[in-house]
């Protein structure tokens, strides 16, 4: 059995993507924060608007003035079919009247994905770890409260998940919230036999099932992001084709400054592009009203990455 321990040290950035520049392909996907509007954002319903006004003065209490009245991310969208063409009804309490832009899948690729294909004005947030059961529930009450959409890559071994599992499972039933797999315990896992790897990754998925009723499939997060062919090899043959990389980074693996996280946040908030968060300190959490501001004056639409990729079967 691997060892079961919380891991606390912060991932080496020196392993990470730069966290100034951590697309592999940024130079190729910036685009305006304003490109990525559809003229179907122009749709949505002012009371969600309304519901992001009361949470930046209830969390803040600084009046924050969100500008574009007509926005909103964290639209409920089905997560299957190969389009998605409307909100499931009776799933939001807030659900805007106005049919949903439809989003055509693409099947989950076997290798590395970066960024989230074509154009459009979708935001893949990811938040992995989970070492904070505090952050946890925060991001958890984060997206109840404004129908967020995000991908959290899981560690089964950091409590959190368990702690918080009452409170995120109808989320991950609603497919707001997408579970995927980023191994048990958090290992380097260029480091590892293939048998140990499997382990990681099977104990991770067998987690998801027990807790959640779901798995991580196809999506896999390699700690500090160390993969290598043979550990891609080892996780595809699991179940587990598709490296979830990301091309834009919040860099909260390691305790940093709500400013800073904000920096980056108007940075990489951009569309098309998937970013990694941690749900490892509480900076996150006390700048989620402004987190929000960001994606709603950008006019990006927060998906989970199985609203954009069908999984193979
Ligand atoms: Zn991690």
């Amino acid at each position: 059995m691997p060892p079961t321990r919380r891991r606390t040290a912060p991932e080496p950035a020196g392993k990470l993507p730069p966290q100034r520049s951590p697309a592999r392909r940024s130079a190729h996907t910036h685009h305006s924060a304003r490109t990525g509007a559809s003229p179907a954002a122009a749709t949505f319903h002012r009371r969600q608007l309304l519901l992001g006004l009361a949470l930046g003065a209830l969390a803040l209490g600084t009046g924050l003035s969100l500008q574009d009245p007509d926005t909103v991310p964290g639209r409920p969208i089905p997560a299957e079919g190969g389009t998605t063409p409307g909100a499931a009804p009776g799933t939001d309490a807030f659900a805007p009247s106005t049919p949903l832009p439809p989003i055509t899948r693409v099947l989950a690729p076997r290798g590395v994905i970066t960024a989230l294909p074509g154009t459009g004005n979708l935001l893949a947030l990811t938040v992995d770890d989970g070492t904070n059961s505090d952050v946890v529930a925060a991001y958890t009450k984060f997206c109840t409260d404004t129908r967020l959409r995000l991908t959290f890559f899981v560690n089964g071994a950091n409590r959190s998940w368990t702690d918080n599992a009452p409170a995120l499972r109808p989320l991950v039933e609603s497919g707001q919230v997408l579970l995927a797999n980023h191994t048990w315990s958090h290992p380097d896992i260029t480091t590892l036999s293939r048998t140990a790897l499997r382990e990681e990754i099977t104990r991770n998925d067998t987690f998801l099932r027990n807790t959640y009723g779901v798995t991580g499939l196809p999506f896999f997060r390699p700690p500090y992001g160390r993969h290598n062919p043979t550990t891609d090899q080892v996780a595809a043959d699991l179940g587990y084709p598709t490296i979830a990389m990301w091309n834009g980074s919040l860099a909260d693996s390691s305790i940093i400054t709500e400013e800073f996280l904000l920096g980056l946040a108007r940075q990489w908030f951009q569309p098309q592009h998937i970013v990694i968060g941690h749900a490892n300190h509480p900076a996150v959490t006390h700048v989620y009203p402004q987190l929000l501001e960001i994606i709603t004056q950008r006019r990006l639409q927060t998906v989970t990455l199985a609203d954009v990729y069908a999984t193979p079967r």
